[in-house]
């Protein structure tokens, strides 16, 4: 499928044809609908190198800003190219309440450098989240996370070459110049064992601590009333 954008009659039909794509509001992987073009006499008095478009996502109704590079200018057409730039990409969402504060602010600023495609400066914060991390476990508290990283591995079932580049950034302990450069799907793993290891050792106690207590708490109210009744 091309995108021709035409003097006379606009963007041509073949944009009809919609696109899939998770939505930066809604988080539903959904259809996106053309909403808002470029003018075109506009487009072809400035020649421009990038066009952007507007869709609307089918399940919240969101604008979605697109933006696609031009592939070439003919007399009458514009022709586009199909791969686009998300603009506004979906935030990864965690139970950040649970971490400890200084970790809970490096790993906030490790999604947003991962949520804009920034996948080396996601590995270099992930490092310093995950040493910070270490700290506030206190004595032993990098061996314990690398063992639930390690057991992460093998659900998994990552063999140990794509593993080793993941275990160097979280566990390294080199220079941030040293660390490996990662690609889009190293730094989809790390995203997930990163997250798997925060829960494991912060989100998972905090939850079931806070729930034992509220269950403490029923337990001792409802002994009271039986006691005074
Ligand atoms: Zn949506």
């Amino acid at each position: 499928m091309t995108i021709v954008l035409d003097k006379d009659r606009g963007i041509e039909s073949e944009l009809e044809e919609r696109i899939g794509l998770e939505c930066p509001y809604c988080g539903v992987f959904a259809h996106m609908s053309p909403q808002a073009f470029p003018d075109a006499a506009a487009v072809f008095r400035d020649k421009p190198k990038h066009v952007g478009l507007v869709y609307q996502c089918d399940a919240c109704h969101a604008p979605v800003f697109l933006r696609f590079a031009v592939r070439e200018y003919s007399e009458n057409r514009v022709e586009l190219f199909r791969n686009f730039v998300e603009l506004e990409r979906p935030k990864e969402r965690f139970a950040f309440s649970y971490l400890p504060e200084h970790t809970e602010v490096l790993f906030r600023e490790a999604l947003s450098c991962y949520s804009a495609n920034n996948f080396n400066a996601f590995a270099s914060m992930c490092r310093r989240a995950a040493k910070g991390s270490f700290e506030a476990l206190g004595e032993g508290g990098k061996l314990r996370a690398f063992e639930e990283v390690m057991v992460a591995q093998e659900i998994a079932g990552i063999n140990d070459d794509t593993f080793a580049p993941i275990k160097n950034v979280l566990f390294g302990t080199g220079q941030y110049e040293d660390l490996p450069l990662l690609n889009r799907a190293q730094a989809g793993i790390l995203l997930e064992v990163l997250k798997d290891m925060f829960y494991q050792c912060f989100v998972r106690h905090g939850k079931l601590s806070r729930a034992i207590k509220v269950r403490r708490f029923f337990v001792s109210e409802n002994s009271g009333k039986r006691q005074s009744a």
